[in-house]
């Protein structure tokens, strides 16, 4: 299932530059009849360009109540296979770090900090008033903004976790610096389920790649995530690709791949994706569409 909400007609977009690098080089990367995406052609970074101008727009009517609830209309097995991510998730974490106060950045309604086990202090911030809503009923600690805007209180923290939300950021290098200051000596850097374009489906798919759709302002990659990390004065620690055992690897999405995917690959190929609707059609999952990152503060 694919998340998606519709835009309205008369909402207003900007172009930009590369967020990482500020390079106003690009080449374009995807081009879809809603979106198109580009990539700097100086650090690889890709970025939805143009995208959407009103914060307020994208903050309150694109996660709204019915982005958090239609995750509740999940299949029973897409539902079983979030828990085995976040159970892996768990793990990967608790092998660096065993507990602490754990910030969760884009925390959505709590649903994964409210599954971690240990000695933790949880606190978590999102755009998103419905979501934080929810958080706070599991006792969380919650604030509501940007991240890279928040000042929490003059609290620091020894995790800052960011599950599949840098990807819908307006700057993720801000957010990166904001993180470094607000982390204790040491502290740890989790970037999960980031949209990756360097995967097999992303490299197929590119625009069309399961981890992107218009709520997205950019794909990374491990080179350039890595370098910017590095460059803001984080150690890698690990690299991590989710999906064996997550439960979201399948060997229906193997067999059906020909059957439902021939008509855009032919197209693709062809270079004439555009001159078809393939609006709604999203890759599989795989290996590779999704990246996680782990640094800790140097
Ligand atoms: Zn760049």
């Amino acid at each position: 299932m694919r998340l998606t909400q519709e835009i309205e007609p008369n909402v207003e977009f900007e172009g930009i530059d590369c967020d990482f690098c500020s390079s106003k080089k690009y080449e374009v990367w995807a081009q879809s009849r809603s979106n198109r995406l580009t990539r700097c052609s100086d650090c690889g970074l890709i970025r939805t360009n143009p995208r959407i101008k009103d914060k307020d727009y994208k903050y309150k009517k694109l996660y709204d109540s019915a982005y958090f609830l239609q995750k509740n209309r999940f299949t029973k097995e897409e539902k079983d296979a979030r828990i085995k991510t976040y159970q892996k998730e768990y793990s990967s974490l608790f092998e660096i770090v065993k507990g602490g106060k754990i910030l969760d950045v884009g925390c959505g309604m709590g649903t994964f900090l409210c599954g971690m086990k240990g000695d933790w202090n949880k606190f978590g911030c999102d755009v998103s008033e419905f979501g934080l809503q929810t958080a706070a009923q599991f006792g969380i600690k919650t604030y509501l903004g940007e991240f890279e805007e928040l000042n929490f209180d003059i609290q620091k923290f020894d995790v800052i976790y960011m599950r599949a939300s840098l990807h819908h950021t307006y700057s993720p290098s801000k957010c990166i610096k904001r993180a470094h200051e607000l982390l204790n000596a040491n502290g740890i850097l989790a970037l999960t389920m980031c949209s990756n374009s360097d995967g097999v489906m992303g490299k197929l798919f590119r625009g069309h790649v399961k981890s992107y759709d218009q709520t997205v302002n950019y794909l990374f990659n491990s080179k350039t995530l890595r370098w910017f990390l590095e460059k803001t004065g984080f150690e890698i620690i690990c690299c991590e690709y989710p999906y064996f055992g997550t439960g979201y690897n399948s060997i229906r999405d193997i067999l059906q791949f020909p059957i439902l995917y021939s008509k855009y690959i032919y197209a693709r190929f062809k270079k004439i994706e555009n001159s078809i609707n393939f609006r709604d059609i999203a890759s599989p999952a795989f290996y590779g569409n999704y990246l996680n990152i782990y640094a800790r503060k140097k």
